[in-house]
């Protein structure tokens, strides 16, 4: 199974709008960070967790020609917003099977309504939904749902095989902290230093590594308050922050 990084970045992107601290002007090309998503191939497949505000970019970049599905961990703007740029796949290759929890599902609905009602325009994103309630398989993976906690709003992470993919949360409960044992590869929320209610900080993300053990972990929705290259080097040996274009493979 390969994973690529499209996106590493937090919900407003690295640089930020207006911004000129030091990673927003910063010329690494790891400080350039589109909105978090990857893409993960295996055996011919591929899909995406999340389908990022920067969908049609990553796409491009990557040489994205084919979608079999896409796996929605919430329904935040900055993880579904794509959905509609992936229309010129539907179009060529057909409805694309999206996965999302029932309450994941509600806000894709609202935010979708026009690809779920009747529509005589044959423009609109073709969507074939399917409802998530436990593991399921997926490609040949075995694809297990966990529940992290987002602020109030439970966000799904995903356990795939020995890789584990774990956006948006301040909270990893301990039921899902059991599931998260024995994992070749965990790729965790860390936006920044300072506290904030609805993400990890750095050292949340540290504390929940060093607990699950992982035998190589990866930093994600990253904000403009960490510079790759300033904080990389402070980071356990297993641990290192991940960035656009990063491609890794797991067993
Ligand atoms: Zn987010
Ligand atoms: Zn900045
Ligand atoms: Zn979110």
């Amino acid at each position: 199974m390969r994973i690529t990084f499209l996106g590493t970045g937090t919900s407003v992107g690295v640089p930020a709008v207006g911004c000129e601290c030091e990673t927003c002007l910063s010329e690494d090309p790891r400080d350039k960070r589109l909105r978090t998503s990857v893409l993960i191939e295996h055996h011919g497949y591929s899909f995406l967790i999340d389908a990022s505000t920067d969908f049609r970019q990553q796409a491009l970049r990557t040489g994205i020609k084919q979608l079999d599905g896409i796996l929605f961990t919430h329904a935040h703007a900055d993880h579904c917003f794509g959905l509609d740029d992936a229309r010129p796949l539907m179009f060529r290759h057909g409805p694309l099977a999206c996965f999302a929890t029932e309450s994941t599902w509600q806000g894709l609905r609202r935010i979708y309504a026009y690809a779920f009602e009747p529509s005589p325009y044959p423009g609109v994103p073709r969507i074939v939904p399917h409802r998530i309630e436990g593991a399921f398989t997926l490609f040949g993976l075995n694809v297990r749902p966990l529940t992290v906690i987002h602020g109030e709003l439970p966000v799904t992470a995903f356990r795939i095989g020995e890789f584990a993919y774990v956006t948006d949360c301040n909270e990893i409960p301990e039921e899902t902290c059991s599931e998260l044992l024995g994992l070749d590869l965990l790729v965790i929320d860390a936006l920044r230093f300072k506290a904030h209610p609805t993400h990890m900080t750095l050292d949340q993300s540290l504390g929940y590594i060093e607990r699950l053990k992982p035998r190589r972990a990866l930093l994600t929705h990253i904000s403009h308050d960490i510079k790759h290259n300033v904080t990389s080097g402070h980071l356990p040996a297993e641990v290192d922050i991940a960035y656009d274009g990063l491609t890794v493979e797991v067993n």
